[in-house]
């Protein structure tokens, strides 16, 4: 086959690939079928050193850039697994590691980067504000040496599988400050401790196996020391977080995409009607080489996101761009894939009406492609704010 290999990165990608071998089709589609979390599969990632890729090596991960990472990520869905069961151990701890105290990232960042700690949540959707962020309803109320939190979250990912949070709440009411955006504050939250004396955690089935929840909040108390930064300045911190966390989501679309696309690709080769391979007609082959052709176009952009951020330049553009294009090709590269495996596509067996349902979610979370291209609109091209 021609099939151009640009790949960057050869060594890490080799080095996961293996890892994944040992993770085949079938412990992914047993995992999906029982609604269970791949502990084997995060753990030998962990293991491995995987996912502390972006925590510096002074706190005992291996202080990689995000171009690395994404390569890791995107490697994991290429390969048939899900990102998603872990991603959030790879940047929810660059909130810690860019607005928490030395004493913090002491405590933290080192068991974090062993495994020993999980930090795969963060709590900020909640039901009756959705995408509008700043009318968040949560509190925290500071206490002498505590915040006493109260409200509601929801689709709070890998809360069961994680030791620690970080929870956006109002530390100021919205009508006390100045800028909408101001008078938020973000919080370390020891699930431990918190569920059951003040979290009730309850699970939301879905359509796919991805382990998110509601949570609420009734008079619970953590540490005033659990701040992260400064009161009051939360929201910055996570829009902060939020291109490593979009770069990282276009890369496993760019994963699943290729996926899709070698899949397809062997599937109309062998499979003969009308005594021909199927992929010998162009009403076939069209679909899957114009999916080709888009996740590769994503995957440029994600290249550039990736570099920009590497070198510490403004990259909300690249990086939210990267998304938008990354979850559509991999959607397409989904459906001409699933159409093209005719009734098969939807046997459990074949695993592509699972990776389907999977790449699905990236069109609404962790942000909605309205809300991309309302960004890009309003920020890049200066177009009326609509909100
Ligand atoms: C499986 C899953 C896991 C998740 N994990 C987490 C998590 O770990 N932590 C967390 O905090 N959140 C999480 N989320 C929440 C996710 O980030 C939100 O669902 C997403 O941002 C969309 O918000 P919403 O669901 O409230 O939709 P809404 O804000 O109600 O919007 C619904 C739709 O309306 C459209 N829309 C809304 N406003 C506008 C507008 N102004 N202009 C144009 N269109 C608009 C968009 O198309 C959007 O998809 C998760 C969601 C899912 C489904």
């Amino acid at each position: 086959m021609l099939k151009q290999t640009t790949d960057r990165y050869q060594d890490i990608r080799d080095a996961v690939r293996a890892l994944c071998a040992e993770f085949p089709d079938e412990y992914h589609r047993k995992i999906d079928e029982q609604r269970a979390y791949p502990e084997a599969f995060v753990d030998a990632l962990t293991k491995a050193g995987w996912l502390a890729a972006l925590i510096p090596q002074e706190y005992g991960g291996s202080g990689l850039g995000l171009t690395e990472a994404s390569v890791i990520m995107e490697e994991i869905n290429r390969s048939g697994g899900n990102s998603g069961a872990c991603h959030g151990q790879m940047y929810n701890m660059g909130t810690l590691l860019r607005h928490g105290s030395d004493v913090q990232k002491r405590k933290y960042l080192p068991k974090i980067a062993s495994g020993e700690l999980r930090l795969q949540s963060m709590a900020v959707t909640e039901p009756s504000t959705g995408t509008d962020t700043t009318k968040i309803k949560t509190t925290a109320l500071k206490r002498g040496d505590r915040y006493v939190i109260n409200g509601q979250k929801v689709w709070i990912s890998r809360v069961q599988h994680s030791d620690l949070m970080i929870l956006l709440a109002r530390t100021t009411p919205l009508s006390d400050v100045k800028k909408k955006s101001e008078g938020m504050s973000i919080f370390l939250v020891d699930l431990h401790q918190a569920i059951g004396s003040g979290l009730d955690v309850r699970p939301i089935p879905n359509m796919v196996n991805h382990e998110t929840n509601e949570l609420f909040f009734e008079n619970l108390e953590i540490p005033a020391d659990n701040l992260i930064g400064e009161e009051g300045q939360g929201f910055k911190y996570i829009l902060d977080g939020l291109n490593a966390e979009r770069t990282l989501i276009a890369a496993e679309c760019i994963g699943d995409g290729h996926w899709f696309l070698d899949r397809v690709s062997k599937y109309v080769t062998e499979r003969v009607v009308f005594g021909r391979p199927i992929g010998q007609n162009q009403g076939v082959q069209f679909p899957i080489a114009e999916s080709y052709i888009e996740v590769e176009a994503a995957n440029l952009m994600r290249w550039k996101a990736c570099e920009l951020f590497d070198a510490h330049q403004p990259c909300g553009p690249q990086a939210n761009m990267a998304k938008y294009l990354a979850a559509k090709a991999s959607w397409e590269a989904a459906n001409a894939c699933l159409q093209f495996h005719g009734g098969f596509g939807f046997a459990n067996e074949y695993d592509v009406e699972r990776k389907f349902r999977e790449t699905r979610l990236y069109q609404v979370a962790p942000i909605s492609t309205n809300l991309i291209l309302s960004y890009v609109a309003e920020h890049v091209l200066g177009l009326p704010r609509s909100f």
